[in-house]
């Protein structure tokens, strides 16, 4: 029997991107960092761990609002020196979380990013130019559900009606529902979610649901875009989830061996495997005058 092609939801955002990405990720183990783009890479797993930790500023605000004492500059100074404490408590744990995804970075190049990361985070949360830290400390709804019910961190799904895997950073389980939350590096869009996003959140929803059985409906999901410190809620629609199955039955076709057109906007310009793209587009045309 013909094994079942075997998809993971980071492959429905990766096809939204351009669908040839799908096609030479199945062929080429491709995760990871690819040449010239550590820093980027070191820098978004920083990022990332920030978030799995802003209740560290978030708590600490709550403390400060029992005490409404006026800020003279010292005390604005003792803050910015708080931020930074707890800044670099938080990424000196990531070598060891993260060290797979870490292996074959020089020591002095990582220590290197961090400080520069430490560094830039810090002058950022100067709350005179920037107001990134005011953000993370500000009350909003997704703070509010984890400081109630906490969250589990990596929650790992397997569906095998789907064929699908994934792993959703953090989960929130309340007396009513379950929600998903996804962790972004990236740019943020002006409003909302951009629709992969949406797409991505949708394919965790199928798979919560999977798991958790038929009578479970997961209605809504947040995308944490960190670098922005925005924390966006966004509904789970009927039209995300077409979409994310439709995507997903291409994505198996792909992965089945079929090559597909380009994307409209492939970021080809910084993309890994442009050389055996350009190459297998040759041999197409020279094969079919494509
Ligand atoms: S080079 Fe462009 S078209 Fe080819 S896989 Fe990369 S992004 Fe897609």
């Amino acid at each position: 029997m013909k094994p079942r092609v075997q998809v993971k939801v980071s492959d429905l955002t990766r096809y939204l991107m351009c669908p040839r990405l799908v096609y030479f990720g199945a062929k080429e183990h491709h995760e990871g960092m690819a040449k010239g783009k550590e820093r980027g890479f070191i820098e978004s797993i920083l990022l990332k761990e920030l978030a799995f930790n802003l209740h560290k500023f978030y708590g600490e605000r709550k403390e400060e609002d029992s005490e409404p004492e006026p800020e003279s500059e010292s005390e604005t100074k003792t803050e910015e020196e708080r931020a930074k404490r707890i800044i670099e408590d938080i990424v000196d744990g990531v070598e060891r979380i993260y060290k797979e995804e870490l292996k074959g970075v020089e020591k002095d190049y990582f220590e290197e990013v961090k400080e520069d990361f430490i560094r830039n985070l810090s002058m950022s949360t100067n709350m005179e130019n920037d107001e990134w830290l005011e953000k993370v400390r500000t009350e909003n709804e997704l703070f509010e559900l984890e400081n109630a019910y906490g969250y589990e961190r990596e929650h790992a799904m397997f569906s095998e009606k789907l064929s699908m895997s994934g792993s959703v950073d953090k989960l929130i389980r309340t007396e009513e529902e379950v929600i998903p939350c996804m962790i972004k590096t990236g740019k943020c869009p002006e409003y909302s979610v951009w629709k992969s996003d949406r797409v991505q959140l949708a394919a965790y929803a199928m798979l919560i649901e999977e798991e958790l059985g038929f009578e479970t409906t997961v209605k809504r999901g947040f995308v944490e875009y960190i670098r922005n410190a925005e924390f966006r809620e966004t509904q789970i629609r009927r039209r995300d989830r077409a979409l994310a199955l439709q995507i997903l039955k291409r994505v198996k076709r792909i992965k089945g061996g079929v090559f597909p057109d380009k994307g409209g906007n492939a970021p080809c310009d910084k993309c890994v495997f442009a050389e055996r793209c350009e190459t297998r587009k040759t041999l197409l045309s020279t094969l079919f005058g494509k």
